[in-house]
């Protein structure tokens, strides 16, 4: 359904820099390392498609890529970064605010958990700029292969508990492994059948 349908448009700096907003699409955001990049490749079956988001020089960007004719879908810059010079923060939190609460064709976020690590404050600020920008958001845990099966309910309910603080959130997780491939077909469909 997905695999081979994908190609990089652009990285865009500015909200000048969008594309024509003449398709859906949806976006990505996660802090660093969370496996973003692998979840966007696994996605679309595309290997090296979206580059890890650490690499120098990218890590401000929100790289668009199509997914088929009909959908885009948005890579938003990795957060989390400790030592980001803070006017470099600034900045690409300016860009990330307009562009959430200025998106016509922006359907749905995902917000991406390590599922080793749960919900951290960075991804409740994430959760609350979403609320504001009415941006629907669903979270998905990625590498849950590196969960013992013993301690998912533990992360889970912690996860719940943090989305039940977020009107914005919708309250359905999904459960990823970019590595094993669990999920990704769920997570096809939940953007394919996306309004
Ligand atoms: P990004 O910075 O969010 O784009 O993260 P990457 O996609 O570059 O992944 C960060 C690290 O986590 C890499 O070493 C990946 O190989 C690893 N990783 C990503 N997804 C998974 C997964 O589903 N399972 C496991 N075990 N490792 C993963």
């Amino acid at each position: 359904l997905f695999a081979g349908q994908s190609e990089f448009v652009k990285g865009v700096v500015a909200m000048s820099g969008l594309p024509p907003a003449d398709r859906m699409e949806v976006c990505f955001a996660g802090r660093s390392n969370v496996g973003k990049s692998s979840l966007i490749n696994a996605l679309t079956g595309t290997k090296g498609l979206a580059r890890a988001s650490n690499t120098p020089g990218r890590t401000q960007e929100i790289n668009y890529f199509t997914q088929g004719p009909d959908h885009y879908l948005v890579d938003l810059p990795g957060y989390g970064y400790a030592n980001a010079p803070l006017a470099v923060v600034e900045k690409w939190q300016r860009l990330l605010k307009q562009y959430l609460s200025g998106r016509q064709t922006l359907r749905r976020a995902f917000v991406l958990i390590d599922a080793r690590h749960g919900v951290k404050p960075v991804d409740d600020e994430i959760m609350s700029l979403l609320d504001s920008a009415a941006v629907t958001f669903q979270c998905v845990m990625t590498k849950i292969d590196k969960v013992k099966i013993k301690d998912k309910d533990a992360v889970l309910k912690q996860v719940q508990a943090a989305l039940a603080k977020h009107p914005a959130a919708y309250p359905e997780i999904v459960l990823t492994s970019s590595e094993k491939g669990e999920g990704i077909p769920t997570l096809r469909s939940i953007i394919t059948t996306l309004e």
